[in-house]
């Protein structure tokens, strides 16, 4: 007796092999049976599903994101689970909130956001996700080189001492043995920013001592990108860790089109040995703090410095002018997505062009009196990137789907980039179905098999037996990405069935409210 069959299907098993007719039976929370066809006549369940003229996938594994940051809020994390997303990645960019010293605490929080910080270590944040939390999505977390450099020397913009290295290591190398499963950073932020290739390769060799990688936001991903692209395959190469390039892109009309080259790099190392992979979420626009529009050295000594520094008018007069020279000509293309503080509601969903011209003053004085109000609690939607480079960039074998996004609810308070709510039916039904870029298969391994692979998930990203039933049901001829950049905070069309470990977890655009998903531990 099963307790659940999903009969009818088109299945599609993550692997990249090709699709069949078949059906599926669940039991305790993982795939007990696999049909190719109708199941045999004696098989009984608790629940038949028909689902007839459905793909029947691995659940959707996120492997780059930060819901991390938000979860504390949103446990259900409706935007991941009504996209078919059943495992979320988190530490990411560098950002991860262990390992954390108490003295630095505050400057964390001011920096990351409100999160309840009642952790040390590694472990202790993940017995807390698993315990305190509890989210309907599984999730897995690398170690951020922001979050070990904060806990050994807070935002101090200078080379770490020989003493502060060794302190990182041992910091890396703890995360590690309690169930980190990757190194991050996060380089245009502060203090990723402050850290010289030597340290980061380093920090790399730990990574490679476990088996594990490096994952990268890379230095800059606009018009120094082919200098912070082969830092990043250097550091990966010198030190022997694997390399993850994160939401590869490049940004800047004057870089459009040379994806051909920053892909044939990344080929280039894959030939020499490098073990080098990316991902990518599938828009042109991309998201970050507002007030990374502002020049790095702002923010030497964490949030509070910042807004010591908006505070000084010689000082801020120096910001205002540097930050005019790095958006000058895009201010146009710059949209607030979400600012914490009322004032600035009424501008949400508005380019600082237009915030300004309500404002009655330049973009960069709005920018910087938006900054000044909200510190890091803004975020912006920036359109510089090329349909060209998305498509090709997500044509590549080595790119898999991350959604650089946050679980939120369907409530959220603004206008974030529509990746969070999108990324994975977008990639499936506009680029796969209205594009023709690849066959569904191949847009399913991306998101299933093969990030399963590369963070060594051994029982989840395929439909297999033994494995754990994550599980996506949902209409090929229908699925789409609902939600855009004027309405973002939307369910997917298209998905019927949502499961995670065995338990119905979403059905057509709503979530059951069930939290069955568990904080997975990396065992090397
Ligand atoms: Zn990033």
């Amino acid at each position: 007796m099963f307790d659940l069959i999903i009969k009818n299907a088109r299945l599609i098993d993550g692997s990249g092999a090709p699709s069949f007719e078949g059906a599926l039976a669940v039991k305790d929370g993982r795939i007990a049976k696999i049909w190719h066809g109708r199941p045999e006549e004696t098989a009984e369940a608790a629940e038949t599903f028909d689902a007839a003229g459905k793909v029947l996938s691995p659940g959707f594994i996120d492997i780059h994101c930060h819901s991390d940051e938000t979860f504390y809020d949103y446990p259900t994390a409706e935007s991941k689970i009504l996209q078919g997303v059943t495992t979320d990645v988190g530490g990411n960019c560098g950002i991860s909130l262990a390992p954390l010293r108490q003295e630095y605490k505050d400057l964390l929080r001011s920096y990351v956001g409100p999160a309840p910080y009642e952790w040390e270590s590694f472990g202790e944040f993940l017995d807390y996700v698993e315990t305190q939390v509890r989210p309907s999505e599984n999730f897995a977390c690398g170690v951020g080189h922001g979050a070990i450099r904060i806990a050994a020397m807070g935002f101090e913009p200078r080379k770490a001492t020989a003493a502060e290295m060794e302190d990182m290591k041992a910091m890396l190398r703890a995360s590690f043995d309690e169930g980190a499963y990757f190194l991050s950073s996060g380089l245009i932020y502060a203090p990723g920013t402050f850290a010289d290739e030597e340290e980061l390769t380093d920090l790399s060799r730990v990574a490679a001592q476990y088996g594990t990688f490096y994952a990268t936001h890379m230095r800059n991903e606009n018009l120094h990108i082919f200098d912070a692209l082969p830092e990043a395959i250097r550091i990966a190469e010198n030190s022997g860790a694997s390399l993850q390039i994160s939401h590869h892109k490049l940004i800047r009309r004057e870089m459009w089109g040379r994806s051909t080259e920053t892909l044939q790099l990344i080929e280039d190392a894959r030939n020499r040995g490098v073990d080098a992979w990316a991902d990518q979420y599938p828009y042109i626009a991309s998201s970050t703090y507002y007030a990374s529009n502002l020049p790095s050295w702002v923010y030497e000594g964490g949030v509070p410095a910042l807004l010591a520094r908006l505070a000084d008018p010689v000082t801020r007069a120096r910001i205002l002018k540097e930050t005019e020279e790095i958006c000058h000509g895009r201010w146009g293309d710059i949209f607030l997505g979400y600012a914490k503080h009322p004032d600035d509601k009424k501008y949400i969903g508005k380019s600082t062009e237009e915030i300004a011209e309500m404002m009655g003053v330049t973009p960069a004085e709005a920018c910087l009196s938006i900054v000044t109000r909200n510190g890091n609690d803004a975020s912006e939607v920036n359109f510089g990137m090329c349909e060209e480079d998305v498509e090709r960039i997500m044509q590549a074998p080595f790119v898999m789907t991350g959604s650089d996004g946050w679980c939120y609810g369907l409530d959220f308070p603004g206008k974030p980039h529509p990746r969070s709510y999108g990324a994975f039916p977008r990639v499936l039904g506009h680029y796969c179905r209205e594009r023709g870029l690849f066959p569904l298969e191949t847009a399913v391994h991306k998101m299933t098999g093969m990030p399963a692979k590369r963070m060594g998930f051994a029982d989840r990203g395929l439909l297999k037996e033994g494995n754990w039933a994550d599980l996506c049901v949902f209409d090929p001829q229908t699925i789409i990405d609902d939600p855009t950049y004027l309405d973002p905070c939307r369910p997917c069309s298209g998905i019927a069935r949502v499961y995670v470990n065995g338990v119905l977890t979403a059905e057509n655009g709503v979530h059951t409210g069930a939290r069955s998903g568990q904080v997975l531990r990396r065992k090397y």
